[in-house]
């Protein structure tokens, strides 16, 4: 049994380094012996960058094994389990609630090498190793006339493992739907190093693996759906006075019959970040922001609904401006694609949230989230997936003046926003460390129990991914209301 110690606070805490000294551990030195030095990491400097994702420093591991097949996992995950040593998979570290941070002493697994990637066009399927970029999916199935549409922000890095992992979205996932919606099959090594090939039939075990974050086993290949790309795209815009009206907008889009690929939500501190960034020429003055896609193969339908939107939007007081080319259309989604770095520029660190919520409390949600930031001084911007109900805060931040308790608690009160307002604490991001505690807000402490006798069953040891998703069993989960912030 590997005992689960104490992890740390979620997000961005730096942990007093452990697992660093300079003699190598026995685990490492067995693997180094068995894979070869080519495979396997163990000086402290190398270890050292692996210890953080995007959102949060953890501990340095005793080793890092780079596997180039499913037989080197499973020779990882043996020698570990006898040594007694927990295994955490990692892909890009672009993850942004600390999933593939390590928080207690362990063996990294890398999937950068697993880049093996072929294509099936009469099957309208790829099989991709893990380690795969997100990107290079749709880069390989193109010239078959095919694409893989999952499209998170991090497409250029991410790898297909972590977006299995995190069960990642994006812009299309209005239309498309997510990563585990592209899914037919999975080769899993589980927590005993048995290896199984799961395809989506009863008790779709693909399914609990998606969004698992490695906690369930590691995902060593997936059978990955692809689609032929549609025909035409058109673009608009749309500004608001307030937001109110731009989720009316949607919600009354959507009961009209449109069906938009992308519909994507900026508020006006959002905005006015991106025109400090590239100076677009997007409405400053406008509370809220709508950047509509629609698509398809007949261009007289694909209009059709681009009229519907813009009706929508006009009809709630919205000022509408639509791209009149293919590169307008691309300046457009130039802005919401540089959000990231245009926040980058403001404070030097960022806890982006990712909560879900029913379109009709947006408004009141987003509204409840700004006087939340207003009331602790964070600068604070809000954007997301609108027609989902998807919505990012971020706060932004400076470590070296800001108080990491502040940061934390406004993140706890944004959770709790989206819980009373009967939504849900991630969308795409997953749980990870950052919003494990959140956890007892969210699911009740039976259903909680329920999660852990699934991760018992699956991983008894717990020596897959320790302190993630789960929150410590030693401490009551009732003990956080819903409503304490309210
Ligand atoms: C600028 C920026 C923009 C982003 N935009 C989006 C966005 O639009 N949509 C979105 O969904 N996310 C977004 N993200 C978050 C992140 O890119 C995604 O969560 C992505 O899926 C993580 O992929 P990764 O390869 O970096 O995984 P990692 O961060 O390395 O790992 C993520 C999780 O998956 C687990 N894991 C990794 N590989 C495996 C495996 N082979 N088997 C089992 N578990 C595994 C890890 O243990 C960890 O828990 C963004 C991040 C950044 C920095």
């Amino acid at each position: 049994m590997i005992p689960e110690k104490e992890g740390l606070k979620p997000g961005l805490s730096r942990s007093r380094p452990r697992s660093e000294g300079k003699a190598a551990h026995p685990l490492a030195t067995e693997l180094t012996r068995r894979l070869g030095s080519r495979k396997v990491l163990s000086s402290l400097s190398e270890r050292r960058n692996y210890r953080y994702d995007a959102i949060q420093f953890g501990v340095t591991p005793v080793c890092v094994v780079l596997p180039e097949t499913t037989a080197d996992v499973v020779l990882v995950m043996q020698a570990a389990r006898r040594a007694g040593v927990p295994v955490v998979g990692r892909g890009a570290a672009s993850g942004l609630s600390g999933g593939a941070a390590p928080m207690q002493e362990a063996v990294v697994v890398s999937f950068t090498r697993m880049t093996a990637l072929a294509v099936f066009p009469e099957r309208r399927e790829a099989l991709a190793q893990p380690g795969v970029i997100t990107l290079k999916v749709s880069e390989a199935a193109r010239p078959y006339g095919l694409i893989y549409p999952p499209d998170p922000a991090s497409f250029r890095t991410s790898t297909i493992g972590g977006n299995l992992g995190e069960n990642a979205g994006g812009p299309l996932c209005f239309k498309y739907g997510v990563t585990g919606d592209y899914v037919r099959g999975l080769e899993v090594v589980d927590a005993d190093g048995e290896v199984h090939v799961l395809g989506r039939d009863a008790y779709d075990l693909p399914g609990l693996l998606i969004g698992s974050e490695g906690t369930l086993g590691l995902i060593t290949a997936a059978t990955l759906r692809l689609t032929p790309p549609p025909r035409h795209t058109r673009t608009l815009l749309a500004n608001f006075a307030e937001v109110g009206a731009c989720a009316e907008a949607v919600s009354a889009a959507i009961a009209a019959g449109a069906v938009p690929s992308k519909l994507e939500f900026m508020d006006r501190a959002c905005v006015g970040a991106v025109e400090d960034y590239l100076g677009l020429g997007l409405p400053r003055a406008a509370e809220a922001v709508l950047l509509v896609d629609t698509d398809g193969d007949d261009l007289d339908t694909v209009q059709e609904e681009l009229a519907l939107v813009e009706a929508a939007c006009q009809a709630a007081g919205g000022e509408v401006r639509r791209a009149a080319t293919d590169s307008e259309s691309a300046a457009l989604w130039q802005a919401r694609r540089s959000v990231s770095p245009a926040l980058g520029r403001i404070r030097p660190q960022r806890m982006n949230e990712d909560i879900v919520v029913p379109r009709s409390v947006l408004p009141e949600v987003v509204r409840r989230i700004r006087a939340l930031g207003d009331e602790s001084g964070f600068h604070l911007v809000q954007f997301g997936h609108i027609g989902d109900g998807n919505l990012h805060p971020n706060i932004l931040f400076d470590p070296r003046r800001e108080s990491m308790e502040a940061v934390h608690d406004l993140a706890h009160r944004i959770a709790l926003v989206a819980i009373q307002h009967g939504g849900v604490l991630s969308g795409e991001h997953g749980i990870g460390t950052m919003k494990r505690d959140f956890m007892r807000d969210a699911v009740d402490p039976v259903t909680l129990d329920v999660l852990r006798d699934v991760k018992r069953a699956l991983d008894p040891a717990g020596a897959l991914n320790p302190g993630k998703v789960l929150p410590d069993p030693e401490r009551a989960d009732a003990g956080e209301a819903a409503n304490a912030h309210s």
